[in-house]
């Protein structure tokens, strides 16, 4: 089984054929850095997001949910620093007007676009998109909105709400699974760096004192979240952020990353914050965001450790892990090798012929109306049957033949092994609910 022939293109062209993910707005020509998120890679995003949650809330006790607004006030996005600090050096080449990230290229040599070397200045490019609020559009800092760049701080705007909704004590975490927006200089690499995406982000709050010790808690659980995934952990590192290239109120920060042809990428980052948010929102807001420890009679700002990861990224990290090309009798075969909690399909089924149809649909049926993800296919050859399921990664195909009106049986061919075993019909659900658990 091979799969150091997996590239980009071949990832790109798997989403679109198979129905994962589509360039958004494409009959217009695209909008640069948006997909679509087409029926099997909606279904994948929800297992992702699933075993995530699952993880968390695995980790600590305490772990709220929520989701909070797209929108935020100007003076919410000053507060954590992104008006003033959330950019990127940008540079334009006077030639062909081609535009880069001033950081990912050589000003010394020539455009890489056309060959010349005739740059602009160097200039700061927030990242943040944009917009007015309300009938009267003006400049005024009021009417000014931003679409978040992130999830966290809508968790740390709303801190005291959940001390006082939900008398929870600290230390807890807040979890929290939606879009964040980024006008990136240069999207690119498919899902890897996109202007609309999805973030999960934990903000754990917690004492000084215990935060190291937390800190070192999440990175732990951390590690067995990506290998509960399934993911081949030899591709994956966790990589300790020096001094210098920490933010300046970060008191340690790991990146997770993964080793995709394009060299190991951050899919992840876990920081120690300090107590940087909270304090920068107490003084801009005029509200007090400390607490009241119990135990020392004082009161105190909390502490924060965060795990940030893009569920786009890793949807990436997914495909690209799992792409396998292998030759089954003679014909070459793309296979998606997920875990089987992750695949969008749990199995398939097939009568043998289409006369048999009716009696494999009832059992098809039975099994969707039960709420699970699964095919019914009635055309082409099996062996054709078999590679559609391969490409999108379904561990399980039943196929029901003559016999099985006799035997009660049903033939189960297993998407990595390929081998078949014969199975009795009364027990295809657990059989389904035995690899699922694997
Ligand atoms: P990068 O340096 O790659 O831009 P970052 O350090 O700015 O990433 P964070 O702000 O730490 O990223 O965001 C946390 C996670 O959100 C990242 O690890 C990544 O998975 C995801 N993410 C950030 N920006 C993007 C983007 N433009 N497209 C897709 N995912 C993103």
């Amino acid at each position: 089984m091979e799969n150091s022939t997996v590239t980009l293109d071949k990832i790109i062209a798997l989403c679109k054929r198979k129905g994962f993910i589509y360039q958004s707005a494409s009959i217009y020509g695209g909008l640069n850095g948006v997909y679509d998120f087409a029926h099997l890679g909606t279904l994948l995003k929800k297992n992702i997001r699933k075993e995530w949650l699952k993880s968390v809330q695995a980790t600590f006790d305490d772990i709220l949910e929520f989701e909070g607004g797209l929108l935020g006030p100007h003076a919410e996005w000053e507060a954590s620093g992104h008006v003033e600090n959330f950019s990127d050096p940008m540079v334009d080449c006077l030639n062909c007007k081609h535009r880069f990230r001033a950081d990912e290229i050589d000003l010394k040599k020539p455009c890489p676009n056309c060959g010349q070397t005739k740059w602009t200045e160097i200039r700061q490019f927030n990242l943040m998109f944009k917009t007015q609020m309300g009938a009267i559009a003006n400049d005024d800092k009021a009417n000014i909105a931003y679409l978040r760049p992130e999830t966290a701080q809508p968790i740390f705007v709303n801190f005291k709400n959940f001390m006082s909704t939900y008398r929870i004590k600290i230390p807890f975490g807040v979890a929290q699974m939606g879009k964040s927006f980024r006008n990136e200089i240069t999207p690119k690499q498919f899902l890897f760096r996109t202007r609309e995406f999805e973030q999960m982000e934990i903000e754990w709050f917690c004492k000084e004192e215990t935060a190291l010790k937390d800190f070192a808690i999440w990175i732990e659980s951390r590690k067995k979240f990506y290998a509960d995934l399934g993911l081949n952990m030899a591709k994956i590192r966790f990589y300790e952020q020096t001094e210098a290239e920490r933010a300046h109120y970060s008191k340690a920060c790991t990146d997770v990353e993964y080793e995709f042809p394009f060299g190991f990428k951050e899919i992840e980052g876990i920081a120690y914050r300090g107590n940087y948010d909270l304090t920068q929102h107490s003084k801009f807001s005029g509200k007090d965001l400390a607490v009241f420890d119990e135990e020392t009679k004082q009161t105190y700002i909390p502490h924060v450790v965060e795990c940030s990861v893009g569920i786009d990224r890793l949807l990436l990290t997914l495909l690209f892990d799992a792409y396998h090309e292998d030759v089954v009798e003679g014909e070459t075969r793309i296979m998606l090798k997920l875990h089987p909690k992750m695949a969008p399909i749990k199995a398939a089924f097939f009568p043998l012929v289409k006369k048999l149809s009716e009696p494999m649909l009832a059992i098809y049926k039975d099994l969707k109306r039960k709420g699970y993800e699964v095919e019914f296919d009635e055309s082409a050859s099996i062996g054709k049957r078999y590679r559609r399921q391969d490409e999108i990664g379904t561990p399980l195909c039943f196929t029901y033949d003559f016999e099985s009106e006799t035997d009660k049986c049903v033939t189960v061919r297993n998407r990595d092994t390929t081998l078949q075993e014969r199975i009795s019909i009364d027990s295809i659900e657990d059989y389904i609910k035995k690899t699922l658990n694997k």
